[in-house]
């Protein structure tokens, strides 16, 4: 039977090593670090994170600030705003919160963010640094907690096969990245990818990033594999991850429960990156 990841306890561990530097950057540097959240619209689940993320920042003595904009807000006035946070000088990390609404381009408000700011990491600035490995960059949050959680484990990256499922910008690409980075063999599936039950059991680490309940089922995973489940999905009002759990518990050595496994992790590191964004503009 695997052992469970608690990622909440992983988390809490990151957050006191960003208050620490919180601490050392206003002692040292006078600079309080800042996050501000840009929020357009009302769309309840959004409504949630962006609570969440003002309450971590707390936590942790990061200022934080919610921009909070009508859904009819323009393309235009939205670039307007995050121009503005971009000049402002006590603002460290910036966070625009999706999904806009229809008829915003998201990809070219999102490519206003100054990439020294972009603390979730999407600019295509920071997601060259990743493929390029250069660590002056900002990684998006959910595949940093990822690597955490395994590195939690105390088990070795290094030489093993692992097998990500889902090649969304905002995980599957970057987790496959960052595992290539520790010198993981990667193969990333998707939609597309003929024989997946075969292929995911080759994966002494699993990531399932698809965002379809229970669909890696317990012989989709090798035995004495690591599995993420980053899958976040209502059914019937209660939230299910993207791998069978039980099922796949009795294979694994270890694995990330749904919730309190990845969810909590992100969190962590968005307030990490926002550290790494205050302490690197306060170093120039
Ligand atoms: P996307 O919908 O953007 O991507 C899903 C990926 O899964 C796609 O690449 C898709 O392939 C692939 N896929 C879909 N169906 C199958 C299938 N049957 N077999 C193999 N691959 C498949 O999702 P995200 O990456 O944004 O999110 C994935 C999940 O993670 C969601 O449940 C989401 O809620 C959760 N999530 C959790 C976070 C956390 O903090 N815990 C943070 C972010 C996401 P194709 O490209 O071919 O369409």
């Amino acid at each position: 039977m695997a052992e469970i990841i608690n990622g909440k306890a992983v988390a809490l561990k990151i957050k006191g090593e960003v208050a620490e530097r919180t601490k050392a950057l206003i002692n040292e540097k006078r600079v309080s670090p800042k996050l501000v959240v840009v929020l357009v619209g009302d769309d309840p689940a959004s409504k949630t994170y962006v609570r969440n993320k003002e309450l971590g920042c707390a936590e942790v003595g990061i200022l934080s600030k919610t921009v909070r904009l009508p859904s009819n807000t323009t393309e235009k006035e939205l670039i307007e705003q995050i121009r503005a946070l971009n000049n402002a000088r006590d603002v460290h990390g910036i966070l625009l919160q999706l999904p806009l609404p229809k008829g915003v381009n998201e990809v070219k408000v999102l490519n206003e963010i100054l990439p020294e700011k972009d603390v979730d990491g999407l600019h295509p600035v920071n997601m060259g640094k990743l493929i390029k490995g250069e660590a002056d960059g900002f990684t998006p949050c959910t595949p940093q907690g990822i690597i955490e959680l395994i590195l939690s484990t105390g088990q070795e990256i290094s030489g093993k096969e692992a097998v990500v499922i889902g090649r969304s910008n905002i995980v599957g690409k970057p987790i496959a990245l960052l595992l290539l980075q520790h010198n993981a063999t990667v193969t990333v599936c998707h939609s597309k990818t003929k024989g997946l039950e075969t292929v995911s059991r080759r994966g002494e680490i699993l990531v399932a990033a698809i965002g379809r309940a229970e669909a890696i089922k317990g012989e989709m995973v090798k035995e004495g594999a690591i599995v993420i489940d980053v899958g976040i999905n209502r059914v019937n009002g209660k939230l299910k991850g993207d791998v069978e759990y039980d099922s796949a518990a009795e294979r694994a050595s270890y694995i990330t429960p749904v919730p309190g496994g990845v969810g909590p992790m992100t969190i962590a590191m968005l307030l990490r990156n926002t550290i790494k964004a205050a302490e690197l503009l306060a170093s120039k």
